[in-house]
């Protein structure tokens, strides 16, 4: 029992690694010399990235540093503990960050504002101004494949944009980089590769944690369905998000028309 447990772990590992491996060559994701903050919460996402990017940075033929980087909100309850001592556990290089977003979320918020985009606006800022501090040029986020496919469909659901993430991009502050090197990893993987390393998940503790946001859910549901007759589904939509035909497109800033 304990060996299949494994060898099931190894192979998700290798197949995420390979993944990983994929999306940093394929948009040049990590350079060498890059000092990379990884940005840790304590969520699924976040531990799977910060193990897989070490994993392959010790047998990369360029040279690298990771740093893990947490933000904490401040919100009563958040067990920082459990995850300080697991980076303390494996051995990362890591730096705890407690900012006051929490108390300035409570007090600036607008009444029915959504709460998750101002908390991270604030966590984004924090994060930017600790990596510059830690002399890191490039921050790494755990964002998933279909973090990128529900987005595309939510921006052309309801915002009415043709859009999904990029796998880097400069940061608003114009001096750092954004990678997401899970672009080509499925959630579900995610998922199975942290309940087979037992990462010591927590919960964030804000007052919406665990709470999807519902047309986010919705889009979740659609793509499990459909999913459901064509396995093939998501790897189509991200390999469309690489694969553009503007010309067949209506945006007149790629036509004179
Ligand atoms: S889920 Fe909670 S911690 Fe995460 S962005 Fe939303 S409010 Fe902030």
């Amino acid at each position: 029992m304990q060996k299949s447990t494994e060898s099931g772990g190894d192979r998700l590992h290798n197949k995420i690694r390979k993944l990983t491996g994929k999306a940093i060559g394929d948009f040049n994701l990590i350079e060498a010399g890059d000092r990379i903050a990884v940005g840790v919460s304590g969520g699924k996402d976040s531990y799977s990235l910060l193990h897989i990017l070490d994993s392959l940075r010790r047998r990369a033929p360029v040279r690298y540093e990771l740093v893990a980087v947490n933000i904490d909100a401040g919100f009563p309850g958040y067990r920082r503990e459990v995850l300080e001592e697991h980076l303390r556990q494996h051995d990362f290089t890591y730096h705890l960050e407690t900012t006051s977003a929490y108390a300035i979320i409570e007090e600036k918020r607008r009444p029915g504002s959504s709460y998750c985009s101002f908390c991270a606006r604030l966590r984004r800022g924090a994060l930017y101004v600790v990596a510059e501090q830690l002399g890191c040029n490039k921050i790494a986020l755990g964002h998933h494949l279909d973090d990128f496919i529900e987005t595309l469909l939510l921006n052309q659901f309801y915002v009415g944009t043709l859009g999904a993430m990029s796998p880097k991009l400069r940061a608003d502050n114009g001096r750092h980089t954004v990678i997401r090197p899970f672009v080509y990893v499925e959630e579900q993987d995610i998922i199975a590769y942290c309940r087979s390393n037992a990462f010591p998940v927590i919960c964030c503790a804000c007052p919406v944690c665990g709470i999807v946001d519902q047309k986010r859910k919705r889009m979740k549901r659609l793509l499990r369905e459909l999913a459901a007759e064509n396995p093939h589904l998501k790897r189509s939509m991200i390999a469309a998000l690489g694969n553009i035909h503007p010309q067949q497109l209506l945006d007149r800033k790629f036509h004179s028309f």
